[in-house]
């Protein structure tokens, strides 16, 4: 649940963090001094959806955040791991799953008037923002590329029956169609035929 109460709770500025919540982590007690470490464990349930078309973790669904937030002399250096349930639909057999993702992060957050954040651009280095660092867009990237673009309900998903449709884990082992092209079928119906009875097509 969130602890919003009201409209003062919401976000002041269009863009940016504002404050300390969610994937947003405040890191001004590392006091900018370098080697100064802290562990911060979170569980985020207010969020967008995260991941890909097919599988991505649910919109508010339990995200927990294992991280160590570290001063270095650029910036703030974040590690550790962000692990949530994925509900995902089976490329195979389109049968809905649900697995779990976890993504381990190393980011930079330079430091405003750093060198880093003056000889980089916004793309390569993320920056921190009124002692605020956004862990989301480092997030989304990292789910997006560890969550695979096809996946299956079980690595040995059998899939669909490509002739009728039905899910073979379903159908069992059995399954087939015994006329399986319709030039076999053709070919099935000459041999049964009489000689001389053909269609003359
Ligand atoms: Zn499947
Ligand atoms: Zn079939």
């Amino acid at each position: 649940m969130s602890a919003a109460s009201g409209s003062s709770a919401r976000p002041r500025k269009t863009n940016g963090p504002v404050s300390d919540a969610g994937f947003v982590l405040d890191v001004r007690s590392l006091g900018r001094r370098p080697g100064t470490m802290r562990e911060l464990r979170r569980t985020v349930t207010d969020h967008e959806r995260l991941g890909l078309d097919l599988i991505a973790i649910a919109a508010d669904a339990v995200v927990e955040l294992d991280l160590q937030l570290q001063a270095v002399s650029e910036g703030v250096l974040v590690t550790g791991t962000v692990s949530g349930p994925t509900a995902g639909e089976c490329s195979r057999c389109l049968e809905p799953f649900d697995d779990r993702v976890e993504i381990r992060l190393t980011e930079l957050f330079a430091y405003p008037d750093s060198t880093t954040e003056q000889t980089t651009e916004d793309a390569e280095v993320y920056r921190m923002e009124d002692d605020l660092v956004d862990l989301e867009p480092v997030i989304l990237d990292a789910i997006g590329l560890e969550l695979p673009l096809q996946p299956l309900c079980s690595p040995d998903c059998a899939g669909l029956c490509p002739e009728c449709g039905v899910r073979m884990a379903i159908a069992g082992p059995d399954h087939g169609h015994e006329i399986l092209d319709p030039r076999w079928a053709k070919l099935a119906n000459f041999a049964t035929d009489e000689p001389g009875t053909g269609d003359p097509a």
